[in-house]
Parts: C-alpha cells; sequence; structure tokens
C-alpha cells in the first residue's frame, strides 16, 4: 500500500540519515495539495523554513508566492518541496550525499503526488532530472523525465535582486497555465487511448507544442 504524505513527513521527523539532523530546528517536509497538478522543488530550507518548518517563507517565498498570486494560484493548490528537508548550516549549498541521503523522501512524494508536472526551482532539483544541463539553456521549456514533464525554471533567491533574472522567471511562471492545459489533454489523450508509454523520455505522441 502506498504511502500518504503525512507518513513521509512522519519519517522525515526522525530521520538521522545525514549529518544536517544535528543542526535542524524543524525539519521541512514541504507543504500544499497531495493532489496538486503542480509540484515545486527548491533546494533546501533556510533560517526562516527552519525556524517554522514550512518550505518558502522567507524572501524567496515571497517572490514565489507573489509569482503564483499572477496565474492565479495559491499555495494550497500547488505542492511545494525541497531537495533537502533540513537546513544547511549557513545556508551553505547541500551536499551530494546530503541530497542523496534525503532523495528517498522526495522521490516518496513524487510518487504520491504524482503532479502533472514538476518545476524545478534552480539548479539542484534541476539536476536531479537532467545532470550537466545548464539552468540559463533548459529554463523555460518541458523536458521529460521517465516519462514525467518536468519544467525547469530559475530558483526565486536568485532573482530577487537581479532585474534580468526576476523578468526570466516571470516570463517562465506566466507560461505555466497554458503548459498545464496542453499536458492535461495530453494526459486525458493517454488514459483514453491507453497506448502512451509512461516511462519514455519522450513526450507523448499527441503532445505538439514544446
Ligand atoms: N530556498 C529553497 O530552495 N527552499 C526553501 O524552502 C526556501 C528557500
Amino acid at each position: 500500500m502506498m504511502e500518504n504524505l503525512e507518513q513521509i513527513a512522519d519519517l522525515i521527523a526522525q530521520c538521522t540519515d545525514c549529518d544536517l539532523h544535528a543542526s535542524r530546528l524543524n525539519v521541512v517536509p514541504g507543504e500544499g495539495d497531495s493532489n496538486a497538478e503542480i509540484m515545486f522543488i527548491g533546494e533546501g530550507p533556510g533560517q526562516h523554513e527552519d525556524r517554522q518548518g514550512r518550505p518558502f517563507v522567507g524572501a524567496a517565498g515571497n517572490l514565489l508566492d507573489e509569482m503564483l498570486k499572477a496565474i492565479s494560484l495559491s499555495r494550497g493548490s500547488v505542492f511545494i518541496a525541497n531537495m533537502v528537508k533540513c537546513r544547511p548550516p549557513s545556508n551553505r549549498d547541500p551536499q551530494v550525499d546530503e541530497i542523496l541521503a534525503c532523495s528517498k523522501y522526495l522521490d516518496r512524494q513524487i510518487e504520491v503526488i504524482n503532479p502533472l508536472v514538476i518545476v524545478t526551482l534552480g539548479r539542484f532539483s534541476l539536476s536531479k532530472f537532467f545532470p550537466g544541463e545548464s539552468i540559463s539553456k533548459v529554463r523555460g521549456s518541458v523536458r521529460y523525465y521517465e516519462g514525467r514533464p518536468v519544467y525547469p525554471m530559475l530558483h526565486p533567491a536568485a532573482a530577487l535582486y537581479r532585474r534580468e533574472l526576476k523578468d526570466a522567471i516571470y516570463q517562465d511562471f506566466k507560461a505555466l497555465p497554458n503548459i498545464l492545459n496542453d499536458l492535461r489533454s495530453s494526459r486525458l489523450g493517454e488514459s483514453q487511448t491507453d497506448h502512451a508509454s509512461t516511462n519514455t523520455n519522450e513526450p507523448p505522441a499527441q503532445m505538439t507544442l514544446f
């Protein structure tokens, strides 16, 4: 039987599989709708997130909220997660061993939510699906990872103080509703025709737009 998100969050709360557990105040498993069509994956909790046990509640989170609002979505209608569920000390980058130790939780969250699209925020979550790809080259277009649509975006924190990056991330955000619409029809087509493979790096045959 598949777990639910609360059960995964309970496992995360007890996790001591990497050193990050030692300095955390709270785990940040992620939050949102368990049936979300969009799953955002950031990097890892910062100070505010560590204090509150919630993802994206600092300055980058405010920008994420603002962008969601610009496309008439609320936080409650999406799911927001991170590559690592505990804060790296002094906001340093998460290390490979920490990302690997934590990936089992993210993988289970993806399996439970089964989103229509995964939106990667920044280079760490991009490299989970497309290692070695450059975010500035691949941002803003849908790619497929094991049959699952992934839409890479810049990290909102990168956009906070650089106008041109803020414009770019807004542009990518504003394309999301149309992308969702196309993916909805393609998923519907898949369930109706029953031919489409779910384990391919190629888009389904009926997907023409990207
Ligand atoms: N940056 C992230 O990547 N995740 C958060 O939760 C907050 C800031």
